[in-house]
């Protein structure tokens, strides 16, 4: 059993979306270990995303994920890190396959959606990141 980290971004809030991200999730077999909604500060999101803090888009970046609330949650199930990033898509929702989260619903590189950990060492940091061992369901 593994777990992974999964935010949809201020424009799935904005669009209205949890519902339907969610309920990919949920259809995917994931359990939902926990979740909660928040307004990122400035240091939380230069925080969370640290490598990539050297990018040229950094600051858009960060600016971007603290312009509105974003829904965290810790997802669990087999092999759930990449089986999320296959129901995501590619970061580029005009190289997402069709029917990813991605490709149905974002707008571009940037503002797409969802953010899902990487690797089990990423998964941990940004578990941590934002929730404590108590949180965790
Ligand atoms: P995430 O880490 O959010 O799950 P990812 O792993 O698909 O996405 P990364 O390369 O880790 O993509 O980039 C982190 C985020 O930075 C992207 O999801 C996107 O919002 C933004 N981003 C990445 N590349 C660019 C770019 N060239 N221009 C603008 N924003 C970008
Ligand atoms: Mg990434």
């Amino acid at each position: 059993m593994e777990r992974t980290l999964s935010i949809i971004k201020p424009d799935g809030v904005c669009k209205r979306l949890i519902g339907n991200v969610v309920q990919v999730f949920e259809d995917a077999g994931f359990r939902i270990a926990a979740m909660k909604m928040k307004r990122l500060s400035r240091g939380e999101a230069e925080g969370f995303y640290y490598v990539h803090k050297e990018r040229p888009f950094f600051g858009e970046l960060v600016d971007f994920m603290i312009s509105g609330p974003v829904v965290i949650m810790v997802l669990e199930g087999e092999n759930v890190i990449q089986r999320n990033r296959d129901l995501m898509g590619a970061t580029d929702p005009r190289e997402a396959a069709e029917g990813t989260i991605r490709a149905r619903w974002a707008d571009s590189k940037q503002n797409n959606i969802v953010h899902g950990s990487d690797a089990p060492e990423s998964a941990a940091f940004e578990i941590g990141h934002f929730f404590s061992g108590i949180e965790i369901c």
